[in-house]
């Protein structure tokens, strides 16, 4: 009888370890069939990489050399753009990343594959798994039922092929060891993790796996683009201030936005603003990350109807913040100097849902904050009914 599992991984390397965790940290145990591990070797981590994995619970800070700045050719290239708590590049071996996830592995390579009607069948180590989505950051799938990469970017023309998703090197590679590589890979998997986690929970519908997909091919392919560039026309105008800002922008990943989707896009034809951009270090956003779920901020006494209606209804998926607090029934974000409220542009009666990865699903104008149910049940569904939430007023106090 094979051992049936929600999600099988493929590969035990940075995308296969980080994809496990998060979908754990989501609540989802997932397989892990892993491979010989490469040779040894120091990576560079930096800062949207840092961030992310310190919300997944990975705090680095203790374990490697901080770098504010890199050294590209003949010139220092920095890499403090402020608004982050890491505001540098951190090199650690690759072993203690590893270590530190601490996930199961089956240690054994994949010694067949197969799909069928009740899922993907999956042999390694003597062992048979029978899983309903398969995470391949090995491409063992893609070489085995696909065919080899042969996009000449050397990104994959589509992450994903029925219940298979691809994620990291196996999605995107560049000849460049150095890169970004690992980066790319951690967000991969951290950006499609808690997604599989929900649709499989029954939280969300399978429309949020398209997100994956048309969020992540993307970046990668600006950022391998980014890295050619360097190797030749970029470097050779590194003297100038702006090329040299653009190169640190490239190396932060702190520009990394989802606003380019049609998911994003379709929120914006709503009336919602700022889909898809990167929620800022600011209010203690980054710590109330740490906790898996939704976050949905308000602003103002009209806000706080609507936000408790939805901490009623989406308890332990949507937490509810009301800024500045003032109603005993919603929990606050102090936001004492008004960091938050300006860098997310929350004025009053406006609505932010921040999705588990710490990107912005959408921000709401107080105008159209009926549209709230809509918009909500594109990312998470209850098991209840269709819930009903109504905007009401209320008196703060
Ligand atoms: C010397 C060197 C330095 C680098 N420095 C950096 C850096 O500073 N910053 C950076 O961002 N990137 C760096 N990279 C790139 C980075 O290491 C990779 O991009 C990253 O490891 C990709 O992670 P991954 O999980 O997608 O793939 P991998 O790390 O390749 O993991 C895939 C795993 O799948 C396993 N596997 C293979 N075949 C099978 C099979 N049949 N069945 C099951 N499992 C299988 C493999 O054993 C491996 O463990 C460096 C690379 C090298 C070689």
């Amino acid at each position: 009888m094979p051992t049936t599992v929600d999600v099988l991984v493929i590969g035990a390397g940075p995308a296969g370890l980080v994809a496990a965790a998060e979908l754990a940290r989501h609540g989802v145990r997932a397989a892990v069939v892993g491979g010989p591990p490469g040779a040894a070797h120091e990576v560079r981590l930096h800062s949207r990489t840092l961030e992310l994995l310190d919300a997944a619970g990975l705090d680095l800070r203790h374990t490697g050399r901080q770098y504010g700045e890199v050294r590209v050719g003949d010139y220092a290239v920095g890499l403090d753009r402020g608004e982050t708590p890491y505001p540098y590049m951190l090199v650690v071996p690759d072993a203690e990343f590893g270590a530190r996830l601490n996930v199961p592995i089956v240690d054994a390579p994949v010694e067949s594959l197969s799909d069928g009607p009740l899922g993907a069948v999956v042999r390694a180590g003597g062992e048979e798994f029978l899983a309903r989505y398969v995470i391949d950051t090995a491409g063992t799938w893609l070489a085995a039922r696909f065919g080899v990469r042969s996009e000449e970017s050397g990104v994959l023309g589509h992450y994903r092929a029925g219940r298979v998703f691809f994620a990291g090197d196996a999605a995107h590679r560049s000849p460049d060891t150095g890169g970004l590589g690992l980066n790319l890979a951690v967000q991969d998997a951290m950006n499609l993790s808690w997604k599989l986690a929900y649709v499989c929970r029954g939280l969300a519908s399978d429309s949020l796996l398209h997100t994956y997909h048309a969020e992540r091919r993307v970046v990668a392919a600006e950022a391998l683009r980014g890295e050619r560039l360097l190797r030749g026309p970029l470097r050779r105008v590194l003297r100038l201030g702006g090329v040299r800002d653009r190169v640190g922008g490239l190396f932060s990943q702190l520009g990394t936005h989802y606003r380019h989707t049609a998911f994003s896009r379709s929120h914006r034809e709503h009336g919602a603003r700022a889909a898809g951009d990167r929620v800022p270090d600011a209010g203690g956003l980054y710590r109330l990350l740490r906790s898996p779920g939704y976050l949905l901020v308000g602003a103002g006494a009209t806000a706080v109807g609507l936000l408790r209606q939805v901490g009623e209804v989406y308890t332990g998926l949507v937490r509810p913040y009301l800024l500045g607090g003032g109603d005993a029934s919603v929990p606050a974000i102090e936001d004492s100097r008004g960091d938050l409220r300006r860098r997310m542009r929350i004025g009053d009666g406006d609505l932010a849902l921040v999705r588990p990865d710490g990107y912005l699903a959408f921000r709401l104008p107080g105008t159209v904050a009926a549209l709230l149910p809509n918009l909500l049940g594109a990312w998470v569904v209850t098991r209840s009914a269709t819930p009903e939430l109504t905007p009401t007023h209320s008196v703060l106090g």
